[in-house]
């Protein structure tokens, strides 16, 4: 049976890179009916915090993904939670130093860089050159004795380390690129470097996929497998792995963590749709087929395969995610748009938290004049909030006012007013035809110059949803007295 695991250290906002693993890892657990797993690597007290472990719930909830067995669900490896493992590690590691597989380094890190930079002048690989290997007891003691606190290093083999990776083939590593590493830090406390391995070996688990940036340390767990095997800890072998290509950013640079583009909470923020999200980040290293970007979560897990994900770079394309979260916002069902708009209007103080019953029929009636348009969800709130503002908040935008409500604008207002005044049927239809005739045909004026400076007066900006349509949903003493302020 196919078990993946998701496993991210909680030590920030999340960022689009986690995601697109995340996604990967999950849509590879759904399409072959495996166990995803879902574990904390939170043993670095210094970077991680609850607050990020919160939210990286919250993120992985609000995109939609489930995971078998992790937090919240529970399941037979408990705890999943790294920080709350750490007996298991202590234990792991002791049994590695005793069986030979790990040695304790006393070099302090001064001796470590002096000889690195010897090797560097020397041409040699500047990696750690064994030098603790084979300390004899005297020497362990003579070093104990000056108060040195030793790293626990796993001791790799003098071999080539060869796997067969599911996106990038087979690949090799000759020893002298894979010194031996540091496990425990000095202070005891375990690493990255055991406990991953470790866990991937207690939970079981079968395929790694993750980020091409982790591909260094597989040589070293490959090889830690083989050890952990040999003390009676998962069966030696170690899993598939699959590295998913780099993320680019702007400038063709590696997008980074700490790229503002790269937070989750950005997209969220502005109001993209996890459908629309997950769509473009699956076109990260993977397409459905060469010509159809747009497509749901359901059909690329239905169709998700590893070995078509594609080893080079991808391009983060903000442009191209934007026009992918437009799509996806068209094709939800109006009721479903409208549903979305809430928070937006409420974060922007333009809904109450419980809207009455009123305004959601407002909403509803309003969500589709903008549906078409729209980008991102946040846009609502330049788009519709002319409508739920609160008549003593309504204001103009500045800029506009000077463009289209000057002193020319005054006959035209006027005489809009005084057509609305009279009109029966405050209606589209209606609306447009008796402003056309009293003011195009009336004033003999071109249409823009007509409707502009009612479009401003009564929405408060130059763009906005249909003028006619507009109206009607603000009703006819608002829009009077909307068009009466600007004359004022
Ligand atoms: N906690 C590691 C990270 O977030 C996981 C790496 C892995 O998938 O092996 O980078």
């Amino acid at each position: 049976p196919i078990r993946v695991r998701f496993c991210p250290s909680p030590t920030g906002n999340p960022h689009v890179g986690l995601v697109r693993t995340a996604l990967f890892n999950w849509a590879f657990a759904r399409h072959h009916g495996g166990t995803l797993v879902f574990r904390i690597e939170d043993t670095d007290a210094a970077r991680d915090s609850e607050e990020s472990y919160q939210q990286l719930l919250d993120s992985m909830r609000w995109l939609g993904f489930d995971w078998d067995e992790g937090p919240e669900v529970g399941g037979p490896h408990e705890p999943y939670r790294q920080s709350q493992r750490m007996d298991i590690y202590e234990d792991v590691a002791r049994r590695l130093h005793e069986a030979g597989h790990a040695y304790y380094c006393y070099c302090t890190t001064e001796e470590l860089e002096e000889r690195r930079d010897e090797a560097r002048r020397a041409g040699r690989p500047s990696g750690y050159d064994g030098h603790c290997r084979d300390l004899t007891q005297e020497r362990i003691d003579a070093y104990r004795a000056e108060g040195r606190d030793g790293v626990l290093r796993f001791r790799m083999p003098d071999t080539t380390i060869t796997f067969d990776d599911l996106v990038r083939g087979e690949l090799s590593f000759e020893p002298e690129h894979v010194p031996d590493y540091a496990i425990l830090r000095a202070n005891g406390k375990p690493l990255y470097t055991l406990v991953n391995p470790v866990d991937d070996a207690l939970m079981e688990i079968t395929h790694v996929l993750r980020g091409e940036d982790l591909l260094s340390s597989t040589p070293r767990q490959v090889a830690l497998y083989k050890a952990l095997g040999d003390i009676g800890i998962g069966t030696g072998e170690p899993p598939r792995f699959g590295h998913l290509p780099y993320v680019m950013g702007e400038g063709n640079k590696k997008l980074s963590k700490r790229d503002p583009q790269a937070s989750l909470n950005l997209y969220r923020e502005r109001g993209f749709l996890p459908e629309g999200l997950l769509n473009y980040l699956s076109l990260l290293g993977w397409a459905l087929s060469e010509d159809r970007d747009l497509f749901s979560v359901e059909e690329m897990v239905a169709a998700f395969d590893i070995s078509d994900v594609n080893a080079n770079p991808a391009r983060f394309d903000l442009k191209k995610c934007e026009a992918i979260n437009a799509h996806h916002l068209r094709r939800l069902p109006a009721q479903e748009f409208a549903r979305r708009l809430v928070p937006f209007l409420q974060s922007a103080d333009l809904l109450p938290a419980e809207p009455s019953a009123e305004q959601l029929d407002l909403l509803a009636k309003a969500a589709p004049l903008t549906q078409e348009r729209m980008v991102v969800l946040s846009e609502v709130v330049g788009m519709l909030g002319f409508l739920f503002v609160s008549p003593d908040r309504f204001e103009v935008d500045e800029a506009d006012a000077a463009k289209s409500l000057g002193e020319d604008a005054k006959p035209v207002l006027e005489v809009g007013v005084k057509a609305l005044e009279d009109l029966e049927d405050f209606s589209p239809e209606p609306i447009q035809a008796t402003l056309r005739e009293a003011l195009v045909e009336g004033l003999g004026i071109k249409p823009k110059f007509a409707f502009t400076p009612l479009r401003v007066a009564v929405t408060g900006r130059r763009v906005s949803p249909p003028l006619f349509e507009s109206m009607e949903l603000l009703g006819r003493e608002e829009t009077l007295r909307r068009l009466r302020l600007a004359l004022a």
